[in-house]
């Protein structure tokens, strides 16, 4: 029952994920496409706009890149972590990959391979963490902004290169990851761990910043990259950033690019297995 509770939950997040983007996203782009000047990001932003009514009308993936695919889970006490879990999640993919439909883009790294359902070896990536309430959160990533992502080992005292390392990862991006973008930064941590917290900060609401994020953003902004590249007042919608304390000779920063198309979407099982 457990497995099938979370195989019906992971196709239903993905599905969502896939096809409708999260309302916090959608506030905050919609206030951006407000105050910009540029005529042509204007123009690109109706497209946008275009391409998720189409996506919400056909009931279709808003992109032709349905991602890789991560899962955040969270388990409150009475919830056994189990082989189910993980089974579920597995199963809900792989029937996802049917449903929705999904591209299959899992591939081995050297020889290409195509595993045809999304899923191989150490993908979908699963992070499990306790909770309140038992959630399933899909987060499909597009390569595109992915392969943008950086990480850096600053020195200690480093921490005014912060930022300028967070917008050079954007200028050397340009309009490759499909921007406007939503960077996920982690700061500190340890070489894994601040990858994982740079992933963790996407899952955060996108409408508020706190003032830290907002001049990092204000700066990748000045850039003037807009919407798919084609310049604009706005290449990033938002900065999120998440910190976790390092090693007192390190100052671990990773960036996390996230496209225009900010796919997240969680469900929630109740005790009576109600989705
Ligand atoms: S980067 Fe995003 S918008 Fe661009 S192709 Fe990939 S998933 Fe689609």
């Amino acid at each position: 029952m457990l497995k099938e509770n979370v195989s019906i939950a992971t196709e239903k997040a993905i599905m969502e994920a896939e096809i409708h983007l999260p309302d916090d996203f959608m506030r905050a782009l919609k206030n951006t496409i407000l105050k910009e000047t540029n005529p042509v990001a204007k123009a690109e932003y109706e497209n946008i706009l275009e391409n998720l009514r189409q996506a919400d009308r056909l009931s279709v993936p808003i992109c032709q890149d349905t991602g890789l695919h991560i899962f955040f889970v969270t388990l409150p006490p009475k919830i056994p972590l189990t082989s189910d879990i993980y089974e579920g999640i597995y199963e809900g993919l792989r029937r996802a990959n049917e449903s929705v439909p999904l591209r299959p883009n899992a591939v081995d790294p050297i020889t290409r391979k195509n595993s045809g359902d999304n899923t191989g070896v150490n993908v979908p990536a699963i992070h499990i963490r306790p909770g309140e309430k038992f959630t399933i959160t899909a987060i499909p990533k597009g390569g595109g902004s992915e392969n943008m992502s950086r990480l850096c080992m600053l020195l200690p005292s480093e921490v005014s290169k912060i930022k300028s390392f967070i917008v050079e990862t954007m200028l050397v991006a340009g309009g490759r990851p499909c921007p406007p973008v939503v960077l996920g930064v982690g700061i500190g941590s340890t070489f894994d761990g601040v990858t994982a917290l740079a992933k963790e900060a996407l899952l955060e609401p996108v409408d508020i910043m706190d003032e830290y994020e907002q001049d990092i953003c204000d700066a990748v902004n000045e850039l003037g990259i807009g919407p798919m590249g084609l310049g604009g007042d706005f290449t990033c919608i938002a900065v999120k950033v998440k910190r976790g304390h390092c090693h007192t000779a390190s100052l671990p920063v990773a960036v996390n690019v996230q496209c225009w198309v900010n796919r997240r979407a969680t469900v929630e099982i109740d005790m009576e297995g109600l989705f």
